[in-house]
């Protein structure tokens, strides 16, 4: 049993969680983050007929870090959402943290917040496919099961829980634009599930082993922080915007490259280029299951064994840090 004074914070960020549409029949056409957090959490604890007794000794704390649509995440607002996660975090009495966040970019905020936040306390992240006043709204459900969670867990890290789903944030993509399920871990699957209340964890699953990246505290402000961009291999694809990339001073570069981060001649000529020129260049694969293994005929770094947007997000830490060691 949990001393009365521990608590769970729940920060708001927005999606489709918070989002609103025009009438309880209308699933897709909708405004995401517009009901604030504690509308949400009311509707979810108001919801539950009999709470769960891992809950029952909790206090819940809530904030509204961001209101916005997760497609216009920035690193303005990952940067303000870390610093309140360690704010919170560094309070003895809190003892988890649940986070809503819209499903198009939440991988990408997972593994951020994986790699600057240092502490054994869960960091749950949740959404939603549905709209908050659609008729079947999949939120609140959400929403109580990520408290559960992070009631519950530790050492896990930072992780995702939807539609009873749990993925670590190493492994998490969004799959599937409309379905409830839209989460998947790939081949390393699923850490577990919740089911009626329940946490129930997969003993194939293994956590992954994180590297620290950098603190919140060391992070240089958003405006410094250092230009990468994504470029995939295609049919016929043209080198002129890896050329125009350079011109305008990008920093980095992820390569989508195509199966095991294959990529045309022209794309791979336009590459060495821009290393020369200074440009750090990372490889990934464009597929959405496995990893590159690196061979020797890989000439770019393909070491992440991550999606090309969390390759970005990993290349942009490894060059802050680069920066700091100087
Ligand atoms: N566009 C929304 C968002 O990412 C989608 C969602 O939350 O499901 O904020």
């Amino acid at each position: 049993m949990q001393a009365k004074n521990q608590k769970i914070v729940v920060l708001g960020t927005g999606g489709t969680i918070a989002g609103v549409s025009a009438s309880a029949n209308e699933g897709l056409a909708y405004k995401a983050a517009q009901r604030g957090i504690d509308d949400l959490l009311e509707v979810a604890l108001g919801h539950q007929k009999h709470w769960p007794e891992a809950l029952s000794d909790y206090q819940f704390d809530s904030e509204q870090v961001a209101q916005l649509d997760s497609k216009d995440m920035d690193f303005e607002t990952w940067m303000h959402l870390a610093q309140r996660c360690e704010h919170w975090l560094s309070q003895s009495n809190v003892a988890g943290l649940v986070i809503t966040h819209g499903t198009d970019t939440l991988e990408e905020t997972a593994y951020f917040l994986s790699h600057v936040l240092s502490t054994a306390k869960p960091i749950v992240l949740t959404c939603a496919m549905r709209p908050a006043n659609f008729k079947d709204a999949d939120g609140p459900q959400n929403l109580r099961d990520a408290m559960l969670l992070a009631a519950t867990t530790h050492e896990l890290g930072v992780c995702l829980v939807a539609a009873g789903e749990i993925h670590h944030s190493q492994y998490v993509q969004k799959v599937h634009p409309t379905r409830l399920n839209a989460f998947d871990s790939g081949e390393t699957g699923m850490a577990g599930r919740v089911h009626n209340d329940r946490v129930e964890w997969l003993e194939s699953f293994n956590s992954p082993k994180m590297t620290d990246k950098l603190r919140v505290s060391q992070l240089p402000p958003a405006s410094k922080w250092p230009w990468v961009e994504i470029v995939m291999n295609h049919v016929n694809a043209s080198a002129l915007h890896i050329e125009a990339l350079v011109q305008a001073g990008v920093k980095g570069l992820v390569v989508a490259g195509t199966g095991n981060g294959s990529m045309s001649t022209k794309l791979k000529q336009s590459l060495v280029l821009a290393q020369k020129a200074g440009v750090q260049i990372r490889l990934s694969t464009r597929c959405n299951q496995g990893s590159v293994i690196p061979t020797e005929s890989h000439i770019f770094d393909a070491t992440s064994g991550l999606s090309p947007v969390k390759t970005r997000v990993a290349l942009m830490l490894d060059m802050m840090s680069q920066l700091q060691s100087h």
